[in-house]
């Protein structure tokens, strides 16, 4: 016979005699000794799709709100969340932070691309109705001017990865991050959580806390979704399994915050990052030959594409010009396509559009494949809101053993508001296509 739950109200003020009781008992050791005045703030970085997907459904059916750390030029991106699904998530109750526009690694970069890459994300996100307060560096990765950059562009705090005990690392660290932090601006956290960090483990980062006189711990997941092949995620069943444990603990004074909720503090007013450099005469890709390259990705280009496909890419010294091209094939399609495009990023690696021109573009190619099988210059503008688009496209173009150029290809008029340009070559079914010597002008800037 199922029991009749007591009243709310009588609910409530046995929750208050529990607190108070174990509050007003310090001596008390072990599981008798409850308020532990540990919070945890579930953080979910790099707006992923699977995010929006996997993990919203998990929160809500705990009635937990955690902070969504935004990428705003990869909003909108095959696999990354619209602005749609980011305005459900903050009407939920979840905080949304800022990650830069373009995941920058910004101990790395200057001043000024730094400025762009934290600022310029925020005033997107701000511009997008979203109260932005607080940030995380991608990667981690930041110094004491990086920091300056993120109080100066309005935000409240900044979060590190690391520098509090996990397992395996950090010995010798804290337990977790103190209330408030010793630097705001350099919030401490465990490692980030792995598909190999099991349930017990992440238990464990809070139950280390609450055995160490408590404290903020932060945690840091990526990808939220089952059998994935990023290192940097959480199967649904972990997540959702260390929420229904994690719940109770509100009863020993383990409570789930955002980071605002811990931190609070004004909205601060946005602040733009420094004016774009203006564009440069000829061609205006960076990196233009492939040369650079980390990983296998050129610098300043990225991987681009949409729909169903299966695609592999290799850096191949088969180059026109210079000891590098790109070669990407793709051996299974049914929809969308692939291609190496120029980086969509805010203006660190973008060239600079200048509304009402057109520009001249082209790439060198050569590969294989079905004379049905489009395989296109394509080109993309960024909006003065700081999404990228789909532009123009140039003809299909025939498969050839031969490295060619692009037949002479120019854009309509760059859209009013635009700032920034990209291109690559699509290949919208199976083949396989190497491209180098990558080039966009302004004819008026030769
Ligand atoms: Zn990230």
């Amino acid at each position: 016979m199922p029991q009749t739950p007591p009243p709310p109200t009588a609910r409530l003020a046995a929750l208050f005699v529990l607190l108070c009781a174990s509050l007003a008992v310090p001596g008390l050791t072990g599981t008798a000794r409850a308020a532990t005045n540990t919070v945890v703030t579930l953080g979910f970085d790099d707006g992923v799709k699977d995010q929006f997907t996997n993990a919203r459904p998990i929160l809500r059916a705990h009635a937990m709100h955690g902070v969504f750390y935004i990428n705003s030029g990869q909003t909108n991106l095959t696999n990354y969340m619209t602005q749609a699904d980011i305005a459900a998530l903050a009407s939920d109750g979840n905080e949304i932070g800022g990650h830069t526009v373009d995941h920058a690694d910004l101990a790395t970069l200057s001043s000024d691309d730094a400025k762009r890459e934290i600022c310029n994300d925020r005033v997107t996100l701000l511009g997008w109705g979203f109260a932005v307060k607080n940030l995380a560096y991608p990667y981690g990765s930041s110094n004491a001017a990086v920091e300056q950059i993120a109080h100066d562009c309005g935000y409240n705090t900044g979060r590190s990865v690391g520098g509090v005990v996990s397992p395996g690392s950090c010995a010798g660290c804290g337990y977790a991050e103190t209330i408030p932090p010793a630097d705001a601006y350099n919030m401490q956290t465990p490692d980030s959580i792995k598909a190999d960090t099991s349930l017990t483990t992440i238990k464990g980062l809070v139950t280390g806390a609450e055995q160490h006189g408590g404290g903020w711990v932060q945690l840091v997941f990526h990808h939220v979704c089952d059998a994935c092949t990023d290192t940097y995620s959480v199967s649904p069943s972990t997540l959702s399994d260390f929420l229904d444990w994690l719940a109770p603990r509100a009863l020993r004074g383990t409570t789930v915050r955002t980071v605002d909720q811990v931190i609070g503090g004004a909205q601060q007013p946005p602040v733009n990052g420094p004016p774009l450099n203006p564009p440069t005469h000829g061609n205006l890709v960076q990196n233009p030959s492939l040369e650079s390259a980390s990983n296998g990705l050129p610098a300043c280009f990225q991987y681009g594409g949409y729909g169903t496909n299966t695609a592999t890419w290799t850096r191949s010294t088969d180059a026109h010009t210079g000891s590098y091209a790109q070669k990407l094939d793709v051996t299974a399609w049914t929809s969308g396509d692939r291609k190496l495009v120029t980086k969509q990023d805010a203006n660190t690696c973008a060239p600079v559009a200048t509304p009402g021109h057109t520009y001249n573009a082209s790439i060198w190619y050569k590969g294989s494949w079905a004379a049905d099988v489009p395989v296109k210059l394509t080109l993309y503008y960024r909006t003065g809101a700081g999404t990228w688009v789909y532009w123009t496209s140039g003809p299909a173009l025939p498969a050839t053993g031969t490295w060619t150029k692009t037949p002479a290809f120019t854009s309509p008029a760059v859209p009013a508001g635009a700032t920034g340009l990209s291109l690559g070559l699509s290949l919208a079914g199976t083949g396989t296509v190497y491209t180098d010597d990558y080039d966009i002008t302004d004819p008026a800037n030769p």
